[in-house]
């Protein structure tokens, strides 16, 4: 059979892959120590879980309008106008399959042959992939470590084109951790508006911040970067809802109505019980989140206290999202049981096979000298998965 082209061009996301082996080899009996699952490890509240029974129970389990429910849209204009200050109409709110399948909707929406997306490095894996999987060209914008990755303005300058459609904006950012201040986010609106081009700004992790770290959305910063932004949110992160599949997009009316259009003939609308969920979470707020930060505070510092501790590996202090990213570059060239360890990737298989530690390696983020370790999991998990990791680290020579 002879596929499409565009399948050729993708791999399957790799830390949902990662995860999947982990979860193989512990379903096998082996203990594995799994840093690589990009989800909380906390319950679903429970006002949303009974906000789900309670659809069922009331028969609520039919086709809903394909753009989503209205009340789970106005819960979320409403939200965009207390919290950020801004306005949206229903017609500029579209709820979809989670956050992912708004970004997809979005690239469909967007996207034609030869266009170009910018994309700051590191970056979410999937950007990449779904710009490809619509003809388009990814853009990596290069930043540096040693400067928190910061985006510089007349580096980004100079990579936009005739051809670029978009740049991405992801604060915080998974994987680093970062978050753009509101400097950094002005220099790049200016860009765009010089540019006419359209911002995506992925702020999924806008709750999960630590040592009273603020979340800037560039959409806040005036009325002419709030027309060309497209606000990308979910309830995944935020109230641990990642297996409900509730996201949403707000932004320009014409390009939201074609994002509507994809889905009415793709999706049709996303699940009804996990709509009514998500209206109980977004009615939750943000107490729930918080106390949810906290415990990922805790075991943030003892990460990547753990990590410095380590020879040979050096880890930033992430402002937000729940991901440790360390540097390993001074692993890399040391030799395992099953040869050198060039690039990340090696050290991620060595780790997995050789130790049971399950780590997203850093080069489908766009890096290759770093990992990702997840630290949305048990603080003794996290104990135990440094003592080993020392300890696997060390038998490289
Ligand atoms: C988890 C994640 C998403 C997707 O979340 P959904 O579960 O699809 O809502 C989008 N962007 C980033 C940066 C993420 O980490």
């Amino acid at each position: 059979m002879k596929l499409a082209a565009r399948v050729g061009r993708i791999a399957p996301s790799p830390t949902l892959a990662m995860a999947a082996t982990a979860k193989a080899m512990a379903a096998q009996g082996i203990d594995v120590i799994d840093f690589s699952t990009g989800e909380p490890d906390f319950d679903t509240p429970e006002p949303v879980k009974a906000a789900a029974e309670a659809a069922i129970r009331a028969g609520f389990t039919k086709y809903t309008p394909s753009s989503g429910i209205d009340e789970l849209r106005s819960a979320i204009i409403d939200k965009l106008r207390t919290e950020l200050g801004l306005q949206y109409e229903k017609s500029q709110i579209l709820v979809s399959c989670g956050a992912k399948h708004s970004l997809y909707n979005l690239a469909e929406a967007l996207l034609e042959e030869g266009d170009e997306i910018i994309i700051p490095t590191p970056y979410w894996v999937s950007y990449s992939d779904q710009t490809l999987l619509n003809d388009a060209k990814a853009v990596l914008l290069p930043t540096r470590e040693a400067d928190g990755y910061a985006i510089r303005p007349d580096e980004l300058q100079r990579l936009i084109t005739r051809r670029t459609k978009a740049i991405i904006i992801n604060s915080p950012c998974n994987p680093t951790g970062i978050t753009y201040d509101r400097r950094m986010l002005e220099g790049v609106a200016a860009l765009a508006e010089r540019h006419d081009l359209l911002i995506i700004s992925d702020e999924i992790y806008e709750k999960v911040l630590y040592d009273g770290a603020s979340h800037v959305s560039i959409a806040t910063l005036g009325p002419e970067i709030a027309a060309r932004t497209v606000i990308i949110n979910g309830v995944s992160k935020a109230y641990a809802m990642t297996g409900w599949r509730i996201g949403y997009a707000a932004g320009p009316k014409e390009l939201i109505g074609a994002m509507a259009n994809i889905q009415s003939q793709s999706t049709s609308n996303p699940c009804s019980i996990s709509q009514k969920a998500a209206v109980a979470a977004l009615r939750l707020g943000e107490p729930y989140t918080i106390k949810m930060v906290q415990e990922f505070a805790l075991r943030r510092q003892a990460i990547v206290k753990g990590l410095n501790q380590i020879s040979g590996v050096s880890c930033r202090m992430p402002a937000g999202a729940f991901y440790a990213f360390p540097n390993i570059g001074r692993m890399l060239g040391k030799t395992g049981p099953d040869g050198v360890i060039a690039h990340p990737q090696d050290l991620a298989n060595y780790l997995l096979k050789h130790a049971h530690i399950a780590v997203v390696p850093g080069e489908p983020f766009g890096s290759q000298e770093h990992v990702r370790l997840s630290y949305a999991t048990a603080m003794d998990t996290i104990s135990r998965g440094l003592e080993r990791l020392n300890g696997a680290l060390r038998q490289l020579t």
